[in-house]
């Protein structure tokens, strides 16, 4: 654990070559650091200037005064600021050279490094976020469509932890109803109360119920609906994910966290960031040995979140064909009879017989395509339609907290309608506070935070 007063200093701006490179300093010495690197052209130093100015000048080498670039210099003060602390942003010609040199005049003058992540951490910690809203920071610098923009910018302005704001109070009103019997215990508590404590209970606990159900589609926007195309060699595989990816490729995504830099394609369907999983055969079956193979596609059948699987309609069934159809017949999946630009050679009632869902394509004209993007989005997201209007969960940890809450408030409903000693139910109704108050930030473990905030990117 870092001592959180101290000043850190990162590079805030992706590594490579660019426009324009920045070097972000937050905490008690940015000021007095920037003084000491920057020579303002005309304008006033860092450290006299108001806060919101923008500096022209050059940032010297203090040993010896000679200019180490041209660059522009963002001063904001605490508290206003993204972490609530004097924050000085040097924004340099965005070569290598030119921002990792900043940087290291930067540390020279006795900053500090910043994790993956520290700003927003910070900005947590100093109150000016809750951590619903740290973690949508995240989840807008990964978002791979509009629409998973569109929630996660809901979620840092507020929008889940206004309504678990509002829950939290319900239930603190509700349980202060009980607690006045628990501190006068010659009092029973009525029936009648009791009644409606209960019938309380029961209403803030459905919510929440269907908060954490929205998970089950809204999650896709954020992480991505993984993929397979499978079939035998020669159905279309790749013919129908070039079609695909030529038609509805998802701006390339850069994965932070990750020791080694991942970029992954995505398939863009209506806002829905689809990941099509390296299976066998659609990228590289020539260097694949046939085992390996059969191996990757099995493994793609078990764990991809939905399966293409896919049939040549030009020629007969054979066997591998129906092995296949047996195969996905549990999971959720399509069948595409793919070629239809071929005159049909394929059984359709034994396709028919399976009882998937079943659609001719042609990866070579794009016949169904369009058809085959509206299954898979519905086949996936079941109530989308009215959960995007309202609140929605994306993220594991809060779905994960919601159903702990929702768990402790059953307990504390069963034990209230048995006529079990109170202090129980107030236990347990302090436990679902404490699940609810997790996702907000409002009780949170050092290592939950740490592990959060270790996702990020640094610099930010
Ligand atoms: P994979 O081994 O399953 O990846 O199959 P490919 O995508 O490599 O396709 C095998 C062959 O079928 C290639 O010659 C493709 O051009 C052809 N092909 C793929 N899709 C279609 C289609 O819809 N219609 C026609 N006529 N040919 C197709």
């Amino acid at each position: 654990m870092h001592f959180e007063s101290d000043t850190i200093a990162a590079i805030s701006t992706p590594v490579g070559q660019g426009g324009i490179g920045i070097v972000r300093i937050s905490g008690p010495q940015a000021l007095a650091i920037a003084d000491r690197l920057f020579r303002p052209k005309k304008t006033d130093s860092p450290s006299s200037a108001r806060s919101g100015s923008l500096l022209y000048g050059h940032i010297i080498n203090p040993s010896d005064n000679a200019v180490m670039d041209e660059v522009l210099v963002a001063v904001m003060r605490a508290p206003r600021s993204y972490t609530k602390e004097d924050v000085v942003e040097i924004n340099s010609h965005g070569g290598m050279i030119s921002v990792k040199r900043t940087l290291e005049a930067v540390l020279a003058q006795g900053a500090r490094l910043a994790d993956p992540g520290e700003f927003t951490k910070r900005a947590f910690l100093n109150g000016r976020i809750n951590l619903t809203q740290a973690e949508a920071v995240s989840d807008i610098i990964t978002a791979k469509t509009e629409e998973s923009m569109r929630i996660a910018l809901e979620q840092l302005q507020g929008g889940l932890s206004e309504k678990l704001g509002e829950i939290r109070e319900r239930l603190i009103e509700t349980g202060a109803l009980v607690e006045a019997y628990i501190d006068f215990p010659e009092d029973e508590i009525e029936t009648n109360t009791s009644l409606q404590i209960l019938d309380r209970l029961a209403g803030i606990r459905k919510e929440i119920d269907a908060l954490s159900a929205t998970f089950q589609d809204a999650r896709f926007f954020r992480d991505g609906l993984s993929v397979a195309i499978v079939g035998r060699p020669n159905v279309g595989k790749s013919s129908l994910l070039n079609f695909l990816l030529k038609k509805e490729r998802a701006i390339v995504t850069h994965l932070p966290g990750t020791t080694r830099d991942l970029i992954e394609d995505y398939l863009n369907i209506n806002g829905l960031p689809i990941r099509i999983m390296d299976t066998a055969g659609i990228r590289n079956s020539e260097e694949i040995v046939e085992k390996e193979g059969i191996r990757r596609s099995l493994n793609a059948i078990n764990t991809a979140d939905f399966i293409i699987a896919l049939l040549d309609g030009s020629e007969p069934l054979v066997g591998d064909d129906l092995q296949l159809i047996e195969l996905i017949r549990p999971k959720n999946a399509v069948i595409l009879i793919n070629k239809a630009d071929l005159p049909n050679k394929i059984s359709i009632e034994t396709v028919r017989e399976t009882g998937k869902d079943f659609l001719p394509v042609s990866a070579l004209t794009g016949k169904g395509i369009e058809e085959l993007k509206a299954l898979i989005f519905h086949s996936n997201l079941r109530n989308w339609n009215e959960e995007r209007e309202g609140v929605v969960v994306t993220n594991i940890r809060h779905k994960t907290a919601l159903d702990k809450t929702s768990s402790s408030l059953g307990r504390a409903i069963g034990l209230l309608s048995a006529d079990q000693p109170l202090e129980l139910f107030s236990i347990e109704l302090r436990e679902a506070l404490d699940s609810l108050g997790e996702i907000t930030g409002i009780v949170t473990a050092d290592d939950i935070l740490d592990k959060i905030f270790s996702t990020f990117c640094i610099g930010k």
